[in-house]
């Protein structure tokens, strides 16, 4: 017989991350998971065409690691541990370890690192499939890595890339389906001819995120993961290289790769900046022609040509010699001479490119104009970043101090 005491059990508090079995609905595989969090029951989901899942195997049987990436930074800032009720990869226990003693260290004001259990742990049954995925966004860093693994411009490091994934609910919001369409299809025309698959998935990860430059990392690996069952690879491009890290930032070389779970994830191509990138692309017609930086103007499906980014791309292209560039309308030095640079960070982006300008003695309107834009934007911008720390950051006050 039973006493009931009338006291409620005081157990210790922990995020309980509650993932349920994957199914099929309107035409989508679609895995969801439940999460407490500030007292509110919040759902978190990933959803596939169901048509581009192999009807057989791990990802129909779903690992939670997704939904441990998608919940992670939640329980990091409570300083709560987390609980899968499901199976997880024992890789990705292992990872997240040492990840997470990194973002302690980065930003310990928000951060701590917690300590995650599972129902089950899964330690791969054997080698994975040799295929590789890319995470696909359309814009420079992804075209360049799928270029150069292509071409074999990565020297050893070449992998056989099969598939660009991309992802509806990280860039465009998830309430603008038809812009998704005409990303989807713009990066369709960039990727013709190369043999790759272009596969797409919905989220709605970045709904719960706090501060997507510091989730994404997390965000891009969950994705990624999810298509584990045909490949053994995930790269993510770098958005950095290693002269000009940003720290603390979402995903790079530093820490991306701590985020393999039944897929291995490596971050590419950081040894190159972006002057060098682009210069490659500049050679990849595809990529003159349907690049796509913007997002100010997605809807269009197109380059808005005017925006910081848009300019700054569009110079470097030009730098890089690009014979034909309808990816951008005409550029309008006028409209480079006054562009206000959102930052630090913009502002050496800029640098570099004039670096670059002034050591090959290029005399364009367009090229005048970025340095007399360099040299404005220098005097406008604050003395001091008031965001955070970054490397890239200090390297660009110092510069900044110093004649250009
Ligand atoms: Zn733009």
């Amino acid at each position: 017989m039973s006493v009931h005491t009338g006291r409620v059990s005081q157990r210790a508090p922990r995020v309980d991350i509650r993932p349920q079995p994957p199914a099929v609905e309107g035409g989508e595989l679609v895995w969801r998971s439940r999460a407490v969090l500030d007292d509110v029951e919040r759902e978190l989901w990933f959803a596939r065409p169901a048509a581009d899942v192999p009807a057989e195997g791990a990802e129909r049987r779903a690992l939670a690691d997704a939904h441990l990436l998608g919940w992670l930074m939640h329980a990091m800032r409570a300083g709560l541990p987390v609980h899968v009720h499901g199976p997880v990869s024992a890789r990705l226990l292992r990872g997240l370890e040492e990840w997470q003693e990194a973002w302690a260290l980065w930003r310990p004001e928000v951060y701590r690192a917690v300590t995650i259990t599972a129902d089950e742990v899964v330690e791969p049954a054997g080698p994975g499939p040799s295929d590789v995925v890319v995470a696909f966004s359309g814009g420079v860093d992804a075209s360049f890595t799928v270029h150069r693994h292509l071409t074999g411009a990565a020297g050893r490091r070449t992998v056989p890339l099969r598939t660009a994934l991309m992802v509806h609910g990280f860039d465009v919001p998830l309430d603008r389906p038809d812009d998704f369409e005409r990303a989807v299809h713009r990066a369709g025309l960039l990727l013709a001819g190369t043999g790759l698959r272009l596969t797409t998935l919905r989220t709605n990860v970045r709904d719960h995120t706090v501060d997507w430059e510091d989730e994404h990392g997390l965000a891009l690996a969950a994705t990624l993961g999810l298509l584990a069952d045909e490949h053994g690879v995930g790269l993510i491009a770098s958005s950095g290289s290693y002269d000009e890290l940003e720290v603390p930032w979402g995903s790079s070389v530093i820490i991306d790769h701590h985020l393999s779970g039944a897929l291995e994830i490596r971050n590419d191509s950081s040894g190159l900046g972006r002057v060098a990138k682009i210069d490659a692309l500049a050679r990849w017609e595809a990529a003159t022609r349907h690049v796509r930086v913007c997002w100010k103007q997605v809807g269009a499906g197109a380059n808005c040509g005017a925006c910081p980014k848009c300019l700054r791309t569009h110079v470097t292209f030009l730098l890089a010699g690009a014979p034909a560039l309808e990816a951008f309308p005409e550029i309008d030095p006028r409209r480079v001479a006054r562009v206000r640079m959102g930052g630090w960070i913009e502002w050496e982006l800029w640098r570099l490119a004039t670096v670059e300008i002034r050591r090959r003695g290029l005399r364009d309107p367009w090229a005048r104009a970025a340095v007399r834009a360099v040299r404005r934007n220098r005097l406008l911008l604050p003395a001091e970043s008031a965001v955070r720390p970054l490397v890239r950051g200090l390297r660009a006050r110092r510069a900044a101090r110093s004649a250009i």
